[in-house]
């Protein structure tokens, strides 16, 4: 055990700061508060990640009827503060690890702070499409989750992907919307058969082996375009008042100008999970850094 954060001269100095507040960091901090290690966990939007945007999680081991995301996450919180994180709304923006073997983490607003060890939580980002007008019309009309974006009953939206995310969440949007469209390159759903009959029984319509190729509004999207993917067939251009892109995620960089990640660095969770991105996964794999990182800091 070392000393708390605060001790000594310059900036506090914590056994180990993590850095994001999902699943994976909630986890991993709990584990390091519980083991005695001093430990901040930054945030920069809201503690519960992206799992606060679950409406509910069927798949999560203990809780047979499902528990709602924001009622998992305030259990998680609840066990961390129980066992002393601390917790801290910051954005973390570069890490870097001095000759004296110690971190020291940049924020965007505030001073820097010192650790023994980083666990770098920060999740994943969603992978954009590309296309003319999607950078213009994000957050007017173009969204990735449900929860972000305004009330879409009565509307017609479109949802892009062809994945577990995109046929559960064309399944969750048909329960209000006028209209649902799923649009997708390839011919078949990549999604496991509980999701499949759901969605069949949504009123949601597919249409398969099609992409988007333009996204058209003013102030807010209003139209999508989409081109057959095998050049058979017409472009066609379809009314949207809200579009919801699921074409997978992809982690950030670490903001650190390392070629290999020094011992005491470590990820968990969706930043990098590759494709198994799940609540319990990110858990689970948060408390596996803690416990490398306790490790670490136990030989130091
Ligand atoms: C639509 C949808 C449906 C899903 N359905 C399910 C499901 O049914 N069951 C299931 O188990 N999982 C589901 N998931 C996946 C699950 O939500 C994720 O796997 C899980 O939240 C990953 O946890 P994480 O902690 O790795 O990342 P996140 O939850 O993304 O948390 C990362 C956190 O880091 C913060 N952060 C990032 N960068 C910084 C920085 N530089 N400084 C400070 N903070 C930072 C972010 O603000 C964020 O809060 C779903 C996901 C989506 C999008």
């Amino acid at each position: 055990m070392t000393p708390g954060a605060g001790s000594g001269h310059g900036p506090a100095l914590y056994d180990a700061v993590v850095v994001g507040g999902g699943p994976a960091g909630l986890a991993a901090g709990t584990h390091l508060s519980r083991a005695g290690y001093s430990t901040l966990l930054l945030e920069r939007e809201s503690l519960g990640g992206q799992a606060l945007g679950l409406e509910r999680i069927e798949n999560y081991p203990g809780f047979p009827r499902g528990i709602s995301g924001v009622k998992l996450m305030a259990l998680w919180l609840a066990q961390a503060r129980r066992w002393g994180l601390k917790t801290r709304t910051a954005e973390a923006v570069t890490v870097s690890l001095g000759a004296d073997k110690i971190f020291v983490v940049r924020l965007r607003k505030g001073p820097a702070l010192r650790a023994r060890s980083v666990l770098w939580c920060a999740g994943a980002g969603f992978r954009k499409l590309g296309v003319p007008g999607e950078s213009r019309l994000l957050g007017k009309g173009v969204w990735n989750t449900h929860d972000e974006a305004p009330d879409c009953a009565g509307r017609q939206v479109a949802v892009v992907g062809s994945g577990e995310t995109a046929v559960q969440q064309a399944e969750l949007l048909a329960r209000k919307a006028a209209k649902v469209y799923l649009i997708s390159r390839t011919e078949t759903l990549k999604a496991h058969k509980l999701l499949l009959e759901r969605f069949s029984r949504s009123g949601a319509v597919t249409l398969p082996g099609y992409r988007v190729s333009r996204l058209l509004g003013k102030k807010k999207l209003e139209a999508v375009e989409l081109v057959p993917v095998s050049r058979r067939g017409e472009v066609k251009r379809m009314k949207a008042d809200a579009l919801f892109t699921l074409v997978g995620k992809e982690p950030g960089e670490i903001p650190a100008g390392w070629l290999l990640k020094p011992a005491g660095f470590y990820e968990a969770g969706d930043f990098s999970a590759g494709i198994f991105r799940q609540v319990a996964v990110a858990g689970g794999d948060g408390i596996r850094a803690a416990m490398r990182s306790i490790r670490y800091l136990e030989g130091l």
